[in-house]
């Protein structure tokens, strides 16, 4: 090399050196986001839980935040893993339902930005393990999405075991189809594992933070665990833990929440063994609330309704964050918060500005938290799946939601596509309205009483859709329930 070329090369390497450092300030926090599928609000410890066995998220609670009143987007996976990813309500992107079988042809639009775009774009070493569901195409796949590094498995749900284990526990209701095959990617190739889904995963997030941990770029990982959801399926090792739970099937549920438990206190003592965890921000949370379907003794606590409902118990979820070095511990958040908060939180820790013009639905609740800000982060949060629709504002929550045709089969399934019922059902629609601060779990339907309440709530909902676009794909599976005494049809 010539001595004028090594000059000039020498001034570059200063030049990149000093726009890195300007773009980049000291002392940003690792980010680790926790993911667990179909966990129910009530199904910590912490949460109340009296037959759960959690010890490490406990803790994790006890050492940091625990919200009572944290919500998701959606009452299914899909959407709210869609609002989860975009921090925007997932109906602005058109995204209302699940993918259901379709997530080869559909999925998250390459327009919008991921949690992955926006932390690498701050210079992140960016990590996803475990369920994505926003497409499987490889346009749409995590590796394009913002991600460095991807090992798990693109669909909405999977078998735990590659095939007949030692270790394995199965639901005896469901032995034949819980040993069917399972599509585990790293990277973009299929690869082969033979252990427990869920401790493999964790293996591979404590990988990637030792590959990270002490690394001139912070990182930020996402470990997204399909556990508990169903196969119900547990190692003898993890049924061990919870052997006083009587019913079986419940059993391997709960054997299930403690392999996410432990996979939490491995990721957590890892942080430690790096020197890390004070500045690393720990979120644990729930994409729903745990399921009606597989008839076992999973808990929404105090809250009506199920996974698909947008009563309570479908929508708010057990959530954490623990952060030593930011967030002091022991604290409890009783003020309404939504996954969709996430996206500005990152962005406020990583020093990002959203200022790209996107209408995005959260806010960066860390300011909240440190007592920095006053107030409420939500006035209002709203929720959508077709024509059935829900708003709390302050003590209030309004729930409207269609009749379902008494004709029909009762209970889950395969029912009626949602191109039938485009608008409010031919049968009409049900308005349940709820005074959350007496009535947390939904019982006392006040719409009757309160009609100057009732037109207010609709107006907001009337003015939130209006800004909302027309779902990208249709519903294609729904429900008929009952709601107090009302048979309704719940669309996802
Ligand atoms: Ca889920």
């Amino acid at each position: 090399m010539s001595s004028l070329r090594r000059v000039i090369t020498a001034a570059i390497v200063l030049l990149l050196t000093a726009a890195g450092a300007a773009a980049q300030p000291a002392e940003r926090p690792n980010v680790v986001l926790v993911i667990a599928d179909d966990l129910g609000w009530g199904d910590l410890g912490s949460y109340g839980s009296p037959i759960m066995r959690t010890p490490r998220l406990d803790r994790l609670a006890a050492e940091g935040v625990r919200f009572t009143a944290a919500y998701v987007a959606a009452a299914v996976c899909s959407p709210s893993r869609a609002g989860l990813m975009t921090g925007r309500y997932p109906q602005r992107h058109g995204y209302e339902f699940n993918t259901s079988g379709r997530d080869v042809e559909i999925g998250l639009s390459t327009d919008e930005r991921t949690l992955g775009d926006l932390m690498r774009g701050a210079g992140y070493a960016t990590g996803y393990v475990g369920k994505w569901h926003l497409g499987r195409r490889p346009a749409r796949q995590p590796l394009s999405r913002g991600f460095d590094e991807y090992f798990g498995l693109l669909t909405g749900g999977t078998t735990y075991f590659a095939g007949d284990h030692p270790e394995a526990v199965l639901d005896p209701d469901r032995p034949a189809g819980t040993r069917a095959g399972r599509e585990i990617y790293s990277g973009r190739e299929v690869v082969e594992v033979e252990e427990y889904l869920t401790d493999v995963f964790t293996r591979r997030a404590v990988d990637f933070i030792d590959r990270h941990a002490g690394g001139q770029a912070p990182f930020f990982l996402v470990l997204s665990y399909n556990a508990p959801h169903t196969p119900l399926q547990a190692t003898r090792e993890y049924m061990d833990t919870v052997a006083h739970v009587e019913d079986f099937r419940t059993r391997i549920y709960a054997a299930m929440v403690s392999s996410v438990d432990r996979g939490v206190g491995a990721v957590v003592d890892r942080l430690a063994a790096h020197g890390v965890d004070d500045d690393t921000l720990v979120v644990f949370m729930s994409d729903n609330g745990c399921v009606g379907y597989a008839a076992i003794a999973c808990s929404n606590g105090p809250f009506s309704g199920t996974k698909r409902f947008h009563l309570e118990g479908g929508i708010r979820i057990p959530f954490i964050m623990h952060w030593p070095k930011g967030l002091e511990a022991g604290q409890v958040y009783d003020e309404p918060v939504i996954s969709l908060d996430l996206f500005a939180t990152f962005a406020g820790l990583a020093g990002i500005s959203l200022d790209d013009g996107v209408v995005r639905d959260g806010v960066d609740l860390v300011p909240y938290l440190t007592g920095d800000t006053d107030g409420r982060p939500h006035d209002v949060l709203y929720w959508r799946a077709g024509p059935n629709r829900a708003i709390r504002m302050g003590r209030w929550k309004l729930f409207e939601v269609n009749r379902a045709d008494p004709a029909a089969t009762h209970g889950g399934g395969r029912l009626l596509p949602l191109q039938d019922y485009p608008d409010a059902s031919p049968h009409g629609q049900v308005s349940l309205l709820y005074d959350l601060e007496d009535d947390e779990a939904e019982r006392v339907n006040l719409a009757d009483q309160l009609p100057e309440r009732m037109r207010d709530l609709r107006e907001r909902l009337d003015r939130w859709e209006d800004s909302l676009a027309l779902p990208v794909w249709p519903s294609n599976r729904s429900t008929i329930t009952e709601i107090d005494g009302d048979l309704v049809q719940l669309f996802f």
